[in-house]
C-alpha cells in the first residue's frame, strides 16, 4: 500500500463515518464521497449492543455518543400477552463504568459520528460517488460523477446493501435477496417503564420496544408479508395495527396510538452475503456493503463498526496491501457469517411460526461471540 495517498471511503453512513475516524486516529489521510445531496437520515432509531459501546471506547467517541442516546443494561423476552419470560443482564465491555447498551436515533448517532470524523480532518463531500476506477500499480485513478478525478492509496466501499463498489468487485455476483418480512417501527414518548431492551414474541412476527432517549422509544414490529411486500403508503397505520393485533399487554395499548401515516417507517428486509475476500487489488468492501443481514440480533450496525475498526488497524500494520487486508479477513469474515445466519435463521423461524425455537439461547450465543476481542 503507498502509504503516502490518501484513502477513500464511498458511503457516509454508520461503516464510512466510523472508518473515517479510525483511519484518522491511525494518521491515514481520508476522503469520504457520499450520493445524497444532503444528510437526510433514514430510519428511525437503533439498538447498540456491549461489543458496540466497547468500540465506541476504541473510536473515542463513548461519552458524546452516551449523551446522544439511552444506556441501559438489560434485555428482557415477553410472550405476546406482555409477560415477561426471560431477562437477560447485559455485560459491561467497556468498564464498569459504561452500560452494556445503548439505544439511539439514527439522526442523533450520525451527528456524533461526522462530528468526530470532521474534527479528526476527513473531507467529506456530498452530492457524488464514484463513475469509474481506474487501478494502477501505485494507486487507483478516480473518475467522479462530479467531474473531479483523483488518486488514492486504496478506495473502501462502504455504499450499503446495493454497494456500486460491490459491483465493480463481483459484477453482479451478489445481489440483494428480499427474506419474506418487514420492519415496521413508529416512535412514542418513553414509557419509564421502558428503561432496556423489551422483545414481545407474536404468533407471526415479534415486536419490541427500544428506548432511544429520556423521552422517546420506537416500537419495532416483524411481519411475514410473502413472496412480494404489499406494503400500501396510504394504509401504513391500518396495516401496522392490524400486524400488532395479537399482542397484548403494553404493546396492545401503544398499537391504537399508530395513527400517523407519515410517522410509520417500513422496510422489507433484504439480505447479502460476500463468501470470498471482501477485497480485490485496491478495492475492499467493509458494513453492509459486505454483509447486509437482517435486524433480528441488532448486529448489522455493530459488524459494519467492527470492520472499519479492524480495518484501520491491520491497514496501519506492516507488509504488502494484499497481506493487510488478508488479515483484515481472517479476522472478520466468521464473525459476520455468525451473525449474517443467525439473524436469517431468527427471521426464517418466526415465518415458520415455530413456537419452540429457542431465541433467547441464540441470542446469548450472539453475546458470547461478540464478547470475544475483534
Ligand atoms: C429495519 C432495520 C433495523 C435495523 N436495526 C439495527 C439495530 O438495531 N442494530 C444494528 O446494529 N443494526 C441494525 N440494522 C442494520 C444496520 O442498519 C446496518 O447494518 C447499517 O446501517 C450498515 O451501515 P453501512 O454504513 O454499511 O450501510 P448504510 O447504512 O446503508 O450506509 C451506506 C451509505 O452509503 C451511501 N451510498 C450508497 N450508495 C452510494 C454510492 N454509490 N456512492 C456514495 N455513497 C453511497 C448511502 O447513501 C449511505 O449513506 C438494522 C437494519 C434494518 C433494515
Amino acid at each position: 500500500m503507498n502509504d503516502e495517498k490518501p484513502v477513500l471511503i464511498v458511503g457516509g453512513g454508520i461503516a464510512g463515518l466510523c472508518a473515517a475516524i479510525a483511519l484518522c486516529r491511525q494518521g491515514f489521510e481520508v476522503e469520504l464521497v457520499e450520493i445524497r445531496p444532503t444528510w437526510n437520515i433514514p430510519g428511525v432509531g437503533i439498538i447498540q449492543q456491549s461489543n458496540v459501546v466497547r468500540e465506541m471506547a476504541r473510536l473515542g467517541v463513548l461519552d458524546a455518543y452516551l449523551r446522544a442516546g439511552f444506556a441501559f443494561d438489560d434485555v428482557a423476552l415477553y410472550d405476546e400477552r406482555g409477560v415477561q419470560t426471560v431477562r437477560m443482564p447485559g455485560r459491561r465491555l467497556a468498564g464498569p463504568d459504561y452500560p452494556a447498551n445503548i439505544g439511539i436515533s439514527r439522526q442523533a448517532l450520525h451527528r456524533v459520528l461526522y462530528e468526530a470524523a470532521t474534527g479528526l480532518g476527513a473531507r467529506i463531500r456530498l452530492g457524488a460517488t464514484v463513475a469509474e476506477c481506474d487501478e494502477r500499480d501505485d494507486g487507483v485513478n478516480v473518475h467522479f460523477t462530479d467531474g473531479i478525478r483523483a488518486n488514492y492509496a486504496l478506495v473502501i466501499g462502504a455504499d450499503g446493501i446495493y454497494s456500486k463498489i460491490r459491483g465493480l468487485l463481483f459484477q453482479d455476483r451478489y445481489q440483494p435477496v428480499y427474506t419474506g418480512q418487514a420492519v415496521w417501527r413508529y416512535n412514542f414518548p418513553r414509557r419509564a417503564e421502558i428503561d432496556h431492551l423489551a422483545v414481545f414474541s407474536g404468533p407471526r412476527g415479534n415486536a419490541g420496544l427500544v428506548p432511544i432517549s429520556e423521552d422517546l422509544m420506537y416500537l419495532f414490529l416483524t411481519s411475514c408479508e410473502g413472496p412480494g411486500p404489499h406494503i400500501d403508503k396510504s394504509r401504513l397505520t391500518v396495516q401496522m395495527r392490524d400486524h400488532l393485533g395479537e399482542f397484548g399487554g403494553v404493546v396492545g395499548e401503544l398499537a391504537d396510538q399508530i395513527t400517523d401515516n407519515s410517522k410509520v417507517v417500513c422496510r422489507p428486509l433484504e439480505t447479502v452475503f460476500v463468501d470470498e475476500n471482501w477485497f480485490r487489488g485496491r478495492l475492499v468492501l467493509i458494513g453492509d456493503a459486505a454483509h447486509a443481514t437482517t435486524p433480528h440480533l441488532g448486529q448489522g450496525a455493530g459488524m459494519a463498526i467492527e470492520d472499519a475498526i479492524v480495518l484501520s488497524e491491520e491497514l496501519a500494520g506492516d507488509g504488502s496491501l494484499n497481506t493487510r487486508l488478508e488479515r483484515f479477513m481472517a479476522r472478520r469474515f466468521e464473525r459476520c457469517r455468525f451473525i449474517s445466519e443467525g439473524s436469517v435463521l431468527a427471521g426464517e423461524r418466526e415465518m415458520a411460526g415455530d413456537r419452540s425455537f429457542d431465541r433467547a439461547a441464540l441470542t446469548t450465543r450472539m453475546q458470547l461471540v461478540t464478547a470475544q476481542p475483534i
